[in-house]
């Protein structure tokens, strides 16, 4: 998708403050946090939200809810996190390239 933010993050055509790469996923800060500590987890391939995945995606959405409690214990938050996965207009999805928000450490309740 050329035109699609995360997909040129992913290419490195946008920077971002990374986390996390390897061969399938990435994961990074989000640049407006609601939290001390806030990062997505995107598949670099594009899939506009969880409700646009099939069972061709199994295996990427299981490696993004296995890397999650990982990256979130590295960046302190080994005490808990909280992850969201806005869904669609009506979720509040704004970027629609598939996104799991990590996010923790204090601050408002956001939700
Ligand atoms: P949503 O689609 O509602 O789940 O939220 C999209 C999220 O992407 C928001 O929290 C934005 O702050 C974040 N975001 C948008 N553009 C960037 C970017 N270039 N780098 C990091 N985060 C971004
Ligand atoms: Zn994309």
């Amino acid at each position: 998708m050329s035109d699609c933010i995360f997909c040129k993050i992913a290419a490195g055509e946008i920077p971002c403050r990374k986390v996390h790469e390897d061969d399938e996923l990435l994961a990074f800060h989000d640049i407006r946090p609601v939290a001390p500590v806030h990062f997505m987890i995107i598949p670099k391939v594009h899939v506009a939200s969880l409700a646009d995945c099939d069972e061709a995606h199994r295996d990427i959405l299981g490696r993004i809810l296995l890397l999650a409690p990982r990256l979130a214990a590295e960046l302190g938050l080994g005490n808990g996190f909280r992850t969201v996965i806005n869904t669609g207009p009506g979720g509040g999805q704004e970027v629609f390239h598939l996104h799991v928000h990590v996010f923790g450490g204090g601050g408002p309740r956001p939700l």
